[in-house]
């Protein structure tokens, strides 16, 4: 293997963000196909189905038939939607919804062999621009990471629709995205460190970089803005950097002790936050086990402070804390994302560090 290894680097083939641009759906899916098929949410559908089917009515591509049943993204759901639809003649899928449906969506174009478009409505998640579906149980189980061949062909952003979403789905995607700025450089130091076989590229962390500066420079007056219903330029800049820049390279790994933190938080009684907003939990964490500058650590706890995000035990819920060295037991599992650490994390570590960061909360109150 070459010393310095392999850069890797997934994007979608097309990004479209800005107010208004659903009614270009229908000029875009003629670029790729002339019979669509809309996956998507009941609720997630239902606030934009009058204007899809509009837009690809009005560019002759008329909708072939629509799912709006997926609620969880299951093996189930995609097998079943693909044998429904296999003698439609569907030349490309629309994803529309939250990251459930719009996995789903991806899923079955992976499937049926055609291009994916698609459509967030609203901004919790980057899933709309990954070439991946996270597949659950029914209860939501999680099973397994599908990886897809393809990226989608367009994520198109109606930041009318997303930004008018209600205000805690941008709030849990700010927690989201603010992991990778120091997830990205964990992992690429181990990669680099290990003469792994992939690489990040440079390009993946400096957006990642980016994304961190445009959350803490527009963050707490996007959620102002849409708490106030205004789809202002600090909201279209936090919605690019959830929705684009914080998914910059996927393909060139990513994860880290954040990510393993929420995962082993999750298995704790009483939790009651929703995947963002513990991401950002994790993400603290993780800055005290890189024993970062304090001033730094507290620049990112005042912002997630003030956008409602957890810096406290008793902020993700009701928690067992007799449960909580098992929850770091977990984050520290070797099949989990806490191995992409630059050195060795140990549960004892992860304890001290979700402590430490409670504490150090407690005395900013
Ligand atoms: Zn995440």
């Amino acid at each position: 293997m070459a010393e310095s290894g392999v850069r890797k680097m997934i994007l979608p083939a097309r990004y479209v963000q800005g107010q208004g641009v659903l009614n270009q759906l229908g000029a875009f899916v003629k670029q790729h196909g002339e019979r669509p098929y809309v996956v998507g949410g009941r609720t997630s559908f239902s606030k934009v189905k009058a204007r899809v089917q509009a837009s690809l009515l009005a560019a002759n591509v008329p909708m072939a038939g629509y799912d709006d049943t997926v609620s969880e993204c299951t093996h189930a759901k995609i097998n079943e939607i693909v044998q429904n639809i296999e003698d439609l003649d569907i030349d490309v899928i629309v994803a529309c919804g939250g990251g459930k449906a719009v996995d789903t969506g991806k899923a079955v174009s992976e499937k049926l062999h055609v291009p994916c478009i698609t459509v967030p409505t609203q901004c919790a998640t980057n899933a709309d621009g990954m070439a991946d579906a996270v597949i659950f149980t029914e209860d939501h189980k999680f099973v397994e990471d599908m990886y897809l061949t393809r990226p989608p062909a367009l994520v198109l952003v109606d930041t009318e629709v997303v930004g008018r979403a209600p205000p805690q789905f941008i709030v849990q995607g700010m927690g989201d995205a603010l992991a990778c700025a120091f997830e990205k450089p964990a992992y690429a130091a181990t990669q680099k460190a290990k003469k792994a076989s992939d690489q990040a590229t440079t390009a993946a962390i400096e957006v990642n970089m980016k994304c961190f500066a445009t959350l803490m420079a527009h963050g707490v007056q996007a959620k102002k803005d849409v708490d106030s219903g205004k789809v202002t330029e600090a909201v279209e800049a936090v919605i690019e950097a959830i929705k684009l820049q914080s998914g910059f390279g996927f393909g060139g790994g990513g994860c880290a002790a954040a990510h393993a933190v929420h995962n082993g938080l999750t298995t704790v009684p009483g939790i009651a936050r929703k995947h963002g907003e513990i991401v950002a939990f994790g993400t603290l964490v993780q800055m005290v086990l890189e024993k970062r500058p304090m001033g730094e650590i507290e620049r990112v706890m005042r912002w997630c402070k003030a956008l409602g995000l957890p810096t406290r035990f008793q902020d993700l819920g009701k928690l067992d804390r007799g449960s909580m060295f098992g929850a770091a037991e977990k984050a520290c599992d070797p099949n989990d994302t806490m191995s992409n650490m630059p050195f060795l994390v140990t549960p004892k570590m992860v304890l001290e560090a979700m402590e430490e960061v409670d504490r150090l909360s407690g005395s900013m109150a």
